[in-house]
């Protein structure tokens, strides 16, 4: 199925872009990772019509009136968006979906890559054990992780090739099967030896012929590298539409100030101009407009 639109992320700014778009009639999937900003906030007490709210309590709220309105919520970090066409392909886990726009509504989670981790995507560093394990068949990865999730992936990649183990961040590896080996060592770099991949850690090389960087959150030049920036912000017009039409952006993803209130209010700005959008789109194809 391709939907009208897919909004990556289901927080104030993901759920208000979903109530409008299903008023609107689109059909709309939400792919969200986690609570977001508003689960690690006590009480709001500036959310109009909501005094003392916790943040729990609101995104609870706003997710169920978004699924009452018939978005579709599915948990899931987003890996990458491509644009193919006239819609855009996602990647969430490890499903694909289709859809004609794409809301970004990610907050501000900020992912600090590792040193040469950037210009060693697509040439021995992965963030898809899905997508690529099959290339290192028989050969030695490594998996940078930095929560318990990375470990099914491991244990999928195990199957393919031996796995050796590294910790991003503390996490519990207690179920991790005796052929995966964890390494000490924080990891700090990576670079190119000859084809394989060196990941320099504070104690010492690991070398290997690929490595899988696993993390529960994936940075927007990842995420969909097509997109404009300005030191480090998107690029947006007044409608919130990114350097790619059919793209916009919402909530603390898309500008200050960071509070619930305007992520709602982008959103909702996001979501009308998604809309316009399908309806130039689909005036065009018909040769109705230039
Ligand atoms: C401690 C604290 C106190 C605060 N107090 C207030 C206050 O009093 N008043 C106020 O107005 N605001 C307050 N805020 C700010 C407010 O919470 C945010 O401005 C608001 O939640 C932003 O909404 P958002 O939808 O842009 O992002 P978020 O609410 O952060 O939601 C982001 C969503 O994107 C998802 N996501 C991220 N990356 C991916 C990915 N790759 N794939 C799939 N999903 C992804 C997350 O899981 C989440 O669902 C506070 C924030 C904090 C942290």
């Amino acid at each position: 199925m391709e939907y009208d639109v897919a909004i990556i992320g289901a927080g104030a700014a993901g759920c208000s872009a979903a109530i409008t778009a299903r008023q609107r009639n689109m059909s709309t999937l939400v792919l969200y990772a986690g609570d977001g900003a508003l689960g690690k906030t006590k009480v709001i007490d500036n959310y109009p019509g909501f005094p003392d709210i916790t943040g729990p309590d609101l995104l609870y709220k706003l997710r169920d009136h978004a699924q009452y309105m018939g978005a579709e919520l599915v948990r899931g970090l987003v890996r990458r968006v491509m644009p193919l066409g006239d819609a855009f392909s996602i990647l969430a886990g490890n499903d694909l979906y289709t859809a004609k726009t794409i809301i970004l509504a990610m907050g501000t989670a900020r992912v600090r890559l590792l040193d040469g981790e950037e210009a060693l995507v697509g040439q021995g560093v992965s963030y898809c054990a899905t997508c690529d394990g099959m290339f290192y068949k028989g050969g030695t990865v490594l998996v940078v992780a930095s929560d318990h999730e990375a470990v099914e992936e491991a244990i999928y990649l195990s199957t393919l090739a031996k796995v050796l183990y590294v910790k991003e961040k503390p996490h519990d590896t207690g179920d991790l099967p005796a052929e995966i080996t964890v390494l000490p060592g924080k990891p700090l770099s990576f670079s190119l030896k000859g084809e394989q991949i060196v990941l320099m850690t504070d104690q010492g090389e690991v070398v290997a012929d690929g490595a899988f960087v696993l993390r529960p959150a994936v940075a927007m030049t990842q995420l969909i590298p097509e997109v404009a920036t300005e030191n480090g912000k998107i690029v947006l017009d007044k409608d919130l539409q990114t350097s790619i039409p059919g793209v916009f952006a919402a909530g603390d993803i898309a500008s200050a100030p960071l509070q619930a209130a305007k992520a709602v209010g982008d959103g909702n700005v996001a979501i009308l101009s998604a809309a316009k959008h399908l309806i130039l789109n689909k005036a065009k194809s018909k040769g109705e407009v230039q």
